[in-house]
């Protein structure tokens, strides 16, 4: 890496010169950046990881804190060092934001990786055949580069009328924090993931519910085997390759029948409402007039990708999804030196993981980096 640098305004300033910048440390670039390694790609000079985040961990140090071990989907392991290994203490009532943290944190010093924290990537622009990757501390200068920003930065909420109308308090998943803090409260949930059934359970426990959804829930009798688990990816996997905007694979994965949602049923709190047409000073409205006076409203309508800060690449087809690519479609179509890792198919963190050495070596071959030892 050659530090050209200097204390002069963003576009000005010479860049920290290296072949690859992967942008994210979570479970999508740190697996990015062991392949990188692994193939024998020198750290700082060869590549480097900029993250946004005070500490290791990516977006998992941000979970609210019931998010423990034993309510996760499943994290699947880094390549290269299990969970078990770096964290043999953790329990299953151990919070995520606590566990996987340590797990990273483990992880990036084991193997060396050059993470850089906390930097934010503002904007990527393309100049002369190098991208320019302006942060909020160097500007670096790379031929290839691995984004891997995940979702979390973007929680989306969508647009009914009215929105600014409700007296009451909104907030997205993004910034639960304790059933407690609604005791006592009329709580409306919107959205029917697995977020959503999870805080629906524990406010259902201090507060009244309503819980409203677009679309009846599937719920999925029995374990999720691997064949289902292909097929839902695979099905994401043709959407990004036509260009189309993702859809998030847990929408095509189910909600599972549990003891925890049984005893949710038993309990009445699992009554689901169709979704209103607009939001009132009070509450809700459905179209057909009836009305619901809510204290809080709980969206739980899932993330988007966070890339704004790719804009200038042009990378978007006219149907506002990415065209996208190679082995595992972490490639994008219009500009092949640029992988996302985290994305679509692979915005899972066992999809991240074998997504992560499909963008390391794809991106090296496109570069002409000849791996150092056989991977
Ligand atoms: C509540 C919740 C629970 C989930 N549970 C599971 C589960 O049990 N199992 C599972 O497989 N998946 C789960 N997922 C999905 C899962 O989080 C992801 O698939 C995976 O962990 C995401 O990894 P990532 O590396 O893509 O993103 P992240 O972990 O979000 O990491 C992205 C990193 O990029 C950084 N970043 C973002 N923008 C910038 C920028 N402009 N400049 C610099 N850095 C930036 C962020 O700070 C962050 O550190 C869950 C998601 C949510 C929201």
């Amino acid at each position: 890496m050659t530090d050209e640098g200097g204390g002069a305004p963003a576009e000005q300033r010479v860049a920290v010169k290296t072949e690859i910048v992967v942008i994210g440390a979570g479970q999508a670039g740190l697996s990015s950046a062991y392949h990188l390694k692994r193939r024998g790609v020198a750290a700082g000079r060869g590549f480097v990881v900029l993250d946004q985040n005070p500490i290791p961990g990516g977006a998992w140090q941000h979970r609210w804190p019931s998010l423990t071990l034993s309510t996760v989907n499943r994290i699947h392991d880094l390549p290269g060092l299990s969970f078990a290994e770096a964290v043999p203490a953790a329990g299953d009532d151990v919070e995520a934001a606590v566990a996987v943290p340590r797990y990273f944190a483990e992880y990036e010093s084991r193997f060396g990786l050059p993470v850089y924290r906390p930097v934010t990537v503002r904007v990527v622009c393309e100049r002369g055949g190098r991208f320019r990757i302006e942060t909020d501390r160097e500007t670096f200068s790379a031929r290839g580069l691995i984004n891997a920003t995940g979702t979390w930065e973007t929680p989306y909420v969508p647009d009914y009328p009215g929105h600014e109308l409700f007296r009451g308090r909104q907030l997205h998943t993004h910034d639960y924090r304790t059933a407690a803090e609604f005791a006592g409260q009329h709580v409306l949930i919107v959205g029917g993931g697995i977020s959503a059934i999870q805080l629906l359970d524990e406010i259902s426990k201090v507060a009244r519910t309503s819980w409203a959804t677009r679309t009846p829930p599937r719920w999925r009798e029995g374990p999720f085997d691997q064949e289902a688990g292909r097929a839902a990816v695979r099905l994401v996997e043709e959407r990004v390759r036509a260009g189309l905007p993702p859809n998030a694979v847990v929408s095509v994965t189910g909600l599972p029948v549990n003891e925890r949602t049984e005893a949710m049923r038993a309990r009445g709190v699992l009554e689901r409402q169709p979704m209103f047409s607009e939001i009132t000073e009070t509450g809700v409205r459905w179209p057909d007039g009836r009305e619901l006076a809510v204290d809080v409203i709980l969206w739980c309508t899932g993330f988007r990708s966070s890339l704004d800060h790719l804009a200038p690449l042009l990378l978007r087809e006219p149907s506002g999804g990415i065209a996208m690519g190679g082995r595992l479609a972490t490639q994008v179509v219009k500009q092949p030196r640029v992988h996302l890792v985290g994305y679509g198919p692979s915005a899972s963190t066992v999809g991240a993981n074998r997504a992560g050495a499909a963008a390391a070596s794809e991106l090296m071959e496109t570069l002409g980096i000849a791996p150092k030892i056989s991977a």
